[in-house]
């Protein structure tokens, strides 16, 4: 065992192969680099000997670093690049970036908050609630976040309604709960157009399912919709109320119409989240 030993280690000072311009330094009788002028070799005592063993002089500490650091910017990037085709599947999509805003919206600014209080919201499972009418750029803020946040690594699924009910139709209920599960791989999960669905039973149900399950996870969720706040709020039966209370419970709204953007957002100054947002 001792032999075996002292021949591994033999073999790994005899690996430390110098470099021609590579010293004896006089004063300790180390090897020492040529380029930096560091040791490349320290004292041992093993079995009551001392020995002569390799260690890493500066500059290829140095060097081994920066190869260390590079490899693993280069992995963020892989994962990032890989996170944002998953986030961001409609391709159309991926144009959408808080570069490209025009400054012409008011509620763009609640989007840039969200991304910047994102941990805090995260911990809450706050989400928000992008309403207005067509065209007034909910869908671009909802892609906007999803892109800002999947530049910090954080995993975002952008989404909507019809192709969650797409997927779910063809499945058993295991899958289906498989399937809603794995929405839990995500820290934000956001569903574009919540209201389409809304004369269907069959469809109200599912919507309900893709909230409920959400909700429970306490993991936040951004929705869209055309439809008023003020029908979210006083909805017109159980079925839709049950979804639309959990939506309010953690969805902060903002407001996309110009006019009526204050009237939203002063009923959610109410908790932290707003405060967060308005700051
Ligand atoms: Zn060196």
């Amino acid at each position: 065992m001792r032999d075996e030993l002292e021949r591994m280690m033999d073999g790994i000072a005899a690996a430390a192969t110098p470099a021609p311009e590579d010293y004896t330094d006089p004063a300790t009788g180390l090897l020492f680099c040529g380029k930096c002028h560091t040791a490349k070799q320290c004292r041992v005592m093993l079995f009551e000997m001392e020995r002569l063993m390799p260690c890493l002089c500066q500059c290829e500490k140095e060097r081994r670093e920066a190869a260390e650091a590079a490899r693993r910017e280069q992995e963020r990037l892989d994962r990032i690049r890989r996170l944002k085709a998953t986030a961001l599947q409609d391709r159309a999509l991926l144009a959408y970036t808080f570069a490209g805003d025009d400054g012409q919206n008011p509620a763009m600014k609640y989007a840039r908050r969200y991304v910047e209080h994102f941990a805090a919201m995260k911990e809450r499972g706050q989400g928000l609630l992008l309403w207005g009418g067509v065209g007034t750029g909910k869908t671009f803020a909802a892609a906007c976040i999803a892109h800002a946040l999947t530049e910090q690594a954080v995993p975002v699924l952008m989404t909507n309604f019809s192709k969650i009910l797409n997927s779910l139709s063809g499945m058993f209920s295991e899958d289906r709960n498989r399937y809603l599960a794995s929405f839990h791989h995500f820290s934000l999960l956001i569903i574009d157009d919540l209201g389409i669905e809304r004369n269907s039973e069959y469809a109200l149900e599912q919507v309900y399912n893709v909230v409920d399950s959400r909700y429970l996870s306490r993991l936040p969720f951004i929705i869209t919709t055309n439809l008023p706040l003020a029908e979210l709020q006083a909805p017109k039966d159980l079925a839709h109320a049950r979804i639309y209370d959990r939506v309010l419970e953690r969805c902060t709204p903002i407001c996309f119409n110009g006019p009526n953007y204050r009237k939203g957002n002063a009923a959610a100054n109410k908790d932290e989240a707003a405060r967060l947002l308005n700051d």
